[in-house]
């Protein structure tokens, strides 16, 4: 839609409300709200003035105002607004220099793509993610001490108790094997039926949904290969619509990496494909039948795997998911069937035009327009420097004896040391400009002081369990 269409969309549907939406730094939709009838056609050229100071990670308070410039071809009617509201997703710019704000992630995602066509070595980047998220019934935090202990209840989890003391108390899915029993073992299939309905009025295409394989309400929605920007515009509208369609029916839901010990964490795995002159790149006659620049684009991967983390694993609770036993990668390898090497091809044949590689790390807590930003700069590192990713890794590990196990090398053991690889190697994110020292230095600053630093501080509930009598 342009401008001009968004106006009269406003008028036919009798909108009451626009409401402006944004990425903060670490990755939550923010919004606010304005009258559908101060929205003029200026808007969209000069934005509309907001406090920037209170958005984490942004500005300081000397220097507070900032610009939301509202983008008319995200306009769209909020399927859960009580009231007509046009919600739009919007670039964030500076009202001095009129330029595009280098903090937004939007805007790095919108120049991480730029460089791609300035360097001429594709004309599109397709991302398609595969959204993994749990369903609880209830979640209570106590925090009288600031310390946050939780309880988390699960109609589906719980075998003693069904919600609210009563329920269905067989037909639940046994520890790891959530994956796929037909329904009433799968009781969230109508809710991710309607999720997927609902994403697609709102124009994101969904593949598959199932249950996943984590005991307690766990599932998954695949999104289809969209360019870069758009696909990270949907991972947002998407989690926003799973929130809500939980909330209609009572329940929560949660893109937390490892909320349950012992149970499967929620990835991000994102499949990534290069496109020229609507033909796919990706395929050719290397391993998995993958071209000489898809070889390429895996070296990248695998070389910045560690600083990528950072970004796609960013919170103190994804390295809890990076562990062996839960299905999720903890090696820095490819493979077309070992599911513990962080990249996978997919094994089935899709054909030239839909070969593809999937990138396993990243998890559900990540922002998906710094992560998938950050993925297409590894990736163009290694194309430009002919990057060797050396030999896959097909044998399953369980057959890799200590020695030859070693030597491959792992994923990072905690956020403090993805910071670290962050804080080692990025100069391959700083081409074109995409990512901004600035921005480097304040995501590590940001993550450490606020994530980092506030958890190690914090008693850990597991160590009453350890230290309640010791001594
Ligand atoms: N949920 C798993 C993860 O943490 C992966 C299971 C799957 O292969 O989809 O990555
Ligand atoms: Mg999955
Ligand atoms: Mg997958």
């Amino acid at each position: 839609m342009s401008p001009k269409e968004v106006l009269a969309y406003i008028r036919q549907r009798e909108v009451f409300t626009v409401d402006l939406r944004f990425m903060d730094f670490p990755g939550v939709w923010q919004h606010f709200a304005i009258p559908a009838d101060s929205l003029t056609e200026a808007t969209f050229e000069e934005g509309i003035p907001f406090d920037g100071s209170s958005v984490l990670g942004w500005r300081a308070i000397n220097e507070a105002d900032l610009l939301v410039v509202p983008q008319p071809e995200t306009a769209l009617i909020d399927p859960f607004a009580s009231r007509p509201t046009l919600t739009m997703i919007c670039n964030i710019q500076d009202p001095v220099t009129q330029q595009d704000y280098t903090r937004d992630p939007r805007n790095i995602a919108l120049k991480s793509v730029q460089h791609l066509l300035d360097l001429g070595l594709a004309d599109d980047c397709r991302i398609a993610p595969e959204l993994e998220f749990f369903l609880f019934d209830s979640v209570r935090f106590d925090q009288t001490t600031n310390q946050a202990f939780y309880h988390i209840d699960s109609d589906e989890g719980s075998w003693n108790q069904g919600s609210a003391g009563a329920g269905n108390l067989g037909y639940k899915p046994r520890s790891t094997l959530g994956y796929f029993p037909c329904p009433p073992m799968d009781s969230l299939s109508d809710l991710r039926t309607e999720m997927a309905q609902i994403m697609g009025d709102c124009g994101i295409a969904t593949g598959a949904h199932f249950h996943e394989a984590a005991t307690a309400g766990q599932g998954e929605i695949d999104l289809l290969p969209r360019s870069l920007v758009q696909a990270a515009d949907h991972v947002m509208l998407a989690r926003y619509i799973v929130r809500n369609v939980a909330r209609r029916h009572g329940k929560s839901a949660t893109f937390m990496p490892k909320p349950l010990f012992g149970e499967n964490g929620s990835g991000l795995h994102t499949h990534l494909s290069f496109r020229s002159e609507g033909h796919s790149l990706m395929a050719g006659h290397n391993y998995a039948g993958l071209s000489d620049l898809a070889m390429h684009a895996v070296g990248g991967l695998l070389r910045h795997a560690p600083a990528l983390c950072a970004f796609g694993n960013p919170t103190t609770n994804s390295y809890k998911r990076l562990v062996e036993g839960f299905e999720a990668p903890t090696k820095l390898a490819y493979s077309r069937r070992n599911r513990r090497a962080i990249i996978r091809v997919p094994v089935h044949d899709p054909g030239p035009d839909g070969r593809r590689i999937e990138y396993r790390c990243p998890d559900a807590s990540a922002n998906p327009y710094l992560l998938f930003a950050a993925m297409l700069m590894a990736a163009i590192d290694g194309i430009l420097t002919r990057a060797d990713p050396g030999e896959p890794l097909d044998r399953d590990i369980y057959e890799l004896g200590p020695e030859e196990l070693d030597e491959v090398p792992g994923t990072p053991r905690s956020l403090d040391a993805a910071l670290d690889a962050l804080a080692d190697d990025h100069a391959f994110l700083l081409r074109g400009d995409v990512f901004t020292p600035d921005i480097i230095d304040t995501w590590i600053w940001y993550k450490r002081q606020h994530e980092v630093e506030a958890v190690r501080v914090r008693p850990h509930p597991f160590e009453f369990s350890l230290y309640y009598d010791v001594g």
